[in-house]
């Protein structure tokens, strides 16, 4: 089902982040349906719905996805009447930019609105050799991860297909990369690891990177999507077999006790089935293998000892190891690990053969490095919390 604009955003003029330029929508007419979040089929049913021949649904989806324009009038081979016609009944919506920062090591950060009012963050991290956007999957997250901002936010709910698109089209947008197939692109990578637990919200976060993901679009490999969880198991073969995507996994600890503190998930799904999980993911070889996120907390998770569980814990599976120098955040009660700690910690790991593990911080001038990622929308009420994570 394609959602309709009472659902979703509703700004039109990517170019325009100004309020003034909300479309605001008559209540009293038909709900217009969102493109962003519609995929092919769904796309093939609104034209078929308008009495349109099916290839229109092609030419529409191109100019939306291959060449990110947000008016009809701008979709030239479509015909004067078709052009009239689309917009009473359809919209190509953005998020509304509310704040956008630029770290001075070149990441930047959008706060970006959508129509409730809501906000979720997506963050661009330019590198030598490519440039991921880190998107958001819910506003806020309803786990509790003792040691990551986005868990203390007290608002969750799931984004909508088109606010998960809308974070890309945004960086689209803001970095040039129209159209999709030009050279140099800067975008070349996404990873699900801004706010949220992206298998929580499945259905939509699969959908929109199908879109993403398509070849008549952006058309970014799923060798190119990282998608991360802090282990909802059932549905981690999920996301293997119908998406295929690269997997990483928030592990950081090694043992139940510890990590029923840090990742309260792990309550619920225990390391043996999270491990179990993973070595059945579909696709590991030595060319698609897990990552493992590992945060160095200081004096909590970061022995030489553990460096060592680690390494025997992940035996066997095709791993690469992200050892994240925890970022730090307002009363968090953690610190991190000292310079010497990780260096000694990722000494071991490398011994065990695996290479470059610890990960730079990346804008934490702008509070845009992991975990730090927070926004002020109010809590909803405990039944709708409860209806998501259902
Ligand atoms: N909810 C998903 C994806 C988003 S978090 C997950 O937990 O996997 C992205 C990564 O940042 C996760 O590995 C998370 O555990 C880690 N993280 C959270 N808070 C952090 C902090 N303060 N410092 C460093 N890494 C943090
Ligand atoms: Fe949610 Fe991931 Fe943060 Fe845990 S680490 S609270 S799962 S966003």
């Amino acid at each position: 089902m394609c959602p309709t604009s009472d659902q979703a955003d509703i700004v039109t003029d990517a170019e325009n982040t100004d309020t003034d330029s909300i479309n605001t929508i008559d209540t009293a007419s038909p709900p217009l349906i969102d493109l962003t979040g519609c995929d092919a089929d769904d796309l093939d049913e609104v034209v078929k719905t308008l009495g349109l021949p099916k290839f229109r649904a092609k030419q529409i989806w191109r100019w939306i996805w291959r060449h990110g324009l947000t008016r009809f009038d701008d979709m030239t081979d479509l015909g004067k009447p078709v052009r009239a016609l689309l917009p009473q009944h359809l919209i190509i919506t953005r998020p509304v930019i509310t704040s956008r920062q630029k770290s001075t090591d070149g990441t930047i950060k959008w706060l970006l609105r959508f129509a409730d009012g809501n906000e979720a963050e997506a963050v661009y991290i330019p590198d030598a050799d490519r440039g991921t956007l880190c998107v958001s999957s819910q506003v806020g997250c309803t786990l509790t991860c003792t040691f990551c901002h986005t868990g203390t936010q007290r608002l969750v709910r799931n984004l909508t297909v088109a606010e998960i698109t809308g974070q890309v089209l945004i960086a689209m947008d803001e970095l040039g990369e129209w159209p999709a197939t030009h050279d140099g692109r800067r975008l070349t990578n996404i990873v699900m690891m801004g706010m949220g637990e992206p298998l929580f919200n499945y259905e939509n976060v699969a959908k929109a990177l199908r879109i993403i993901m398509s070849g008549e679009g952006i058309g970014l490999s799923k060798r190119r999507v990282t998608l991360s969880t802090s282990g909802v198991v059932p549905e981690i073969m999920r996301c293997g077999a119908e998406l295929g995507v690269n997997l990483a996994i928030s592990l950081h600890a090694t043992n139940d006790e510890l990590r029923d503190v840090l990742v309260p998930i792990n309550r619920k799904y225990p390391l043996k089935t999270l491990i179990e999980a993973c070595r059945n993911y579909p696709g590991l070889s030595n060319a698609r293998r897990v990552t493992w996120e590992y945060v160095m907390l200081d004096g909590i998770n970061d022995s030489d000892a553990e460096a060592r569980a680690l390494v025997n814990l992940i035996k066997g599976i095709p791993s690469k190891i992200n050892l994240i120098p925890f970022n730090p955040w307002p009363g968090s009660g953690y610190e991190r690990s000292k310079d010497d700690r990780i260096d000694s910690f990722a000494a071991i790991v490398m011994k065990a053969g695996y290479a470059s593990p610890i990960r730079t911080p990346r804008g934490e001038d702008i509070l845009a490095a992991c975990g730090q990622l927070k926004t002020t929308s109010e809590r909803l009420r405990k039944s709708q919390i409860k209806a998501i994570t259902d």
